[in-house]
């Protein structure tokens, strides 16, 4: 019975199931080589975008309270905004400020925290840049017992600089052919919002000073990020990029539309004061990314709820793609 049954079943058989069992093994090795090849070739070789990681960048920040200037909290955040960017850029510089504040009613040092990191070769440099001070008021929330407290600014402030510190790990995971200058303004959000006309400062007096003081300081482009971790964002082309930096708008967009984004829209917004004009004032394109449709805009509301890893994301991966890119 035995060796019928042998017989039955020949012996080259045998070795041939064996044989098939190690080339489907080795096919699926094979096919998942290959999968994970073109994932990473995809993307430059890079790896991807941890948004739950960047997330966590927004709650520790708002973790701290209001970065309002001359608070602990704004001090306690520089120190761990400096100590996460320490990781991966090459250099690492603080460009502090005096500013009398009208809002604050003294004198404040103001810090934009400056890191460089370093490309695979000489190429060009380019600037990505956010805020990271949130607005000292909440002058727009709905309750007038409110109006005097520091906005949380999870969306405002913290979702820049939370897709910006991952973009930071991978581009110093994997470095692009460009150098990459990480900026990050202090005291964007403490201007004058007419009809509200509580004080007398200026918006965006961080990027204003460093442009002052840095006048060497000439990157090829850059891309602005505020407000992108609104869940549901939408991302018009904002008016004063469309037309101080079109070609900008152009390339980025035409990533977002090859990648299907849900997020980018074709349509143009309304213009925005922000960090990116004393940049296009000097005659650098620096395109502003931003979705200003945001209830809870200078509210006490602006809280880490309110926002989505997803929304962090899609932003992020365009903009890698645009650094990585030709
Ligand atoms: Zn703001």
């Amino acid at each position: 019975m035995v060796s019928r049954r042998k017989r039955k079943v020949p012996a080259h058989k045998g070795k041939c199931s064996l044989r098939s069992g190690g080339w489907i093994l080795l096919g699926v090795f094979c096919g998942l080589v290959l999968v994970l090849a073109l994932f990473f070739s995809s993307r430059g070789g890079r790896p991807p975008f941890d948004e739950a990681r960047s997330f966590e960048h927004i709650l520790h920040q708002c973790s701290f309270g209001p970065r309002i200037p001359g608070t602990k909290a704004h001090r306690d955040c520089l120190e761990y905004i400096t100590k996460e960017l320490g990781r991966y850029a090459t250099q690492i510089t603080h460009h502090n400020f005096i500013h009398m504040s009208y809002a604050l009613n003294k004198e404040v040092t103001g810090t934009n925290i400056w890191a460089r990191l370093k490309g695979s070769q000489a190429k060009e440099s380019i600037l990505l840049c956010a805020h990271w001070d949130s607005r000292p008021f909440a002058d727009r929330d709905p309750s007038p017992a409110n109006r005097g407290k520091g906005v949380p600014g999870a969306n405002d402030g913290a979702s820049g600089v939370a897709l910006l510190l991952e973009v930071a790990r991978i581009l110093g995971c994997k470095p692009p052919t460009r150098e990459v200058h990480i900026i990050l303004f202090d005291m964007e959000d403490m201007g004058d919002l007419p009809p509200n006309a509580l004080h007398k400062d200026p918006f965006c007096i961080g990027s204003t000073r460093f442009v002052q003081d840095n006048p060497d300081f000439r990157p090829s482009w850059g891309i602005l990020v505020d407000m992108v971790g609104k869940r549901g964002l939408r991302i018009k082309k904002e008016a004063i990029s469309v037309s101080w930096a079109p070609h900008l708008v152009h390339r980025i967009w035409t990533i977002a539309l090859k990648k299907g984004s849900t997020v980018f829209s074709e349509e143009v917004g309304q213009p925005i004061f922000d960090d990116h004009v004393p940049f296009l004032q000097r005659g650098i394109p620096v395109v502003n990314l931003i979705d200003m449709d945001y209830p809870y805009w200078h509210t006490a509301e602006d809280t880490p709820d309110k926002c989505s890893p997803k929304s962090l994301r899609e932003v992020a991966e365009v903009i890698l793609e645009v650094i990585y890119g030709p």
